[in-house]
């Protein structure tokens, strides 16, 4: 069986920030994520012929999001992050640029983590997409903190109440590919803004990423996809009402809520010393998402190495 130093299973900004901190020390890391790339909530979706940035915002230095993260070198460079500007102004690439650029630099497999057993002094981490089992000295967990505890749980350890304890709010995404007359300005909405938008002049063709916001995005959250997606092209109708819509689709997201998350950095699991748990749900509730998904992977990775 593979054996690794450490194993971190899921390839978002903590997993990332974890892994490449680890990595810098001469560690041998292996970094699982259930998709097919790497980057998480740092995301792109095409909608017809369009490439929009579903996530975290990383175009444009006036954005924050990933930007924010390209200012701090500590949190930088575990990253592969540089704060060199192009053209345009723009300090980092898209979001599908990362994904690829994470997506070659680190060694990684694809796995969807399924179960946690201990095996002496290590961890034997099963996925369900490879079938395979590898053996780590380290695991440190950076799913979403709900999967994260389902992870725990189901592999039977004790899960610890902070984990627990930690909340989400959910939001829907619509993404529309439209014909739409140039200068046309939207009229407000009571629950949809406009999360990232491009237009090619030359066909009067506009791609959106609209987010709807939590209250609704709740309420909605356990219907029929297709009549929430109905509902939300209603409303987009009603922002743009010359738009002549030709694609649409929807993204849902969870969020740690703020409100609830850990005050450490990251947690050990109880009954399995091995194990830590970190992401986005941990830290300084004063900062980011993606400050805190950041220095809580670079946290655990610099208390395993002493
Ligand atoms: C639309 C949107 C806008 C946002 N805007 C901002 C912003 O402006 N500023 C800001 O600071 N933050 C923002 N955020 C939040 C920010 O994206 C997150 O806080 C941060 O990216 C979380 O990183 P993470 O590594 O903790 O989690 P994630 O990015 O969710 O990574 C977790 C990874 O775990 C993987 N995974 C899950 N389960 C398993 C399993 N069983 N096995 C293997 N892999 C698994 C997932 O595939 C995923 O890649 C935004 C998020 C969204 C969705």
């Amino acid at each position: 069986m593979d054996t690794f130093d450490v194993i971190v299973v899921g390839g978002g900004i903590s997993g990332l920030s974890a892994a490449g901190r680890l990595r810098q020390e001469g560690k041998r890391v292996l970094l699982l994520d259930k998709a097919k790339r790497l980057g998480g909530r740092v995301a792109s979706g095409k909608i017809g012929d369009q490439l929009l940035e579903v996530g975290v915002p990383c175009h444009g230095r006036d954005r924050g999001g990933v930007h924010e993260l390209s200012c701090k070198p500590e949190l930088a460079a575990s990253l592969g992050l540089s704060a060199e500007t192009d053209e345009e102004g723009n300090s980092h690439p898209t979001a599908a640029a990362l994904c690829t650029q994470w997506s070659n630099d680190f060694d990684w497999r694809q796995g969807f983590v399924t179960n946690l057993k201990r095996q002496g002094s290590a961890v034997v981490v099963t996925t369900e997409v490879s079938g395979t089992a590898v053996l780590g000295r380290h695991v440190i967990l950076t799913c979403p903190p709900a999967q994260s505890a389902q992870i725990v749980t189901l592999s039977g350890l004790s899960l610890p109440d902070e984990l627990a304890e930690i909340a989400h709010t959910k939001e829907i995404l619509l993404l529309v590919d439209a014909h739409l007359p140039s200068g046309v300005e939207a009229s407000t909405s009571g629950f949809l803004t406009v999360h990232q938008q491009t237009y090619a002049k030359a066909t009067n063709r506009a791609a959106f990423a609209l987010r709807a916001d939590t209250a609704w995005s709740e309420a909605v959250w356990e219907d029929d996809a297709q009549n929430t997606r109905a509902l939300l092209l209603q409303e987009f109708a009603r922002m743009f009402e010359s738009a002549r819509v030709e694609h649409s689709d929807t993204k849902r997201w969870r969020y740690a809520n703020a409100k609830h998350t850990s005050p450490h950095q990251f947690l050990r699991v109880d009954d399995a010393a091995e194990i830590y748990v970190a992401g986005d749900g941990f830290g300084d509730l004063a900062q980011s998402g993606v400050h805190r998904a950041a220095t809580s992977g670079v946290a655990v990775a610099t208390q395993l190495l002493g």
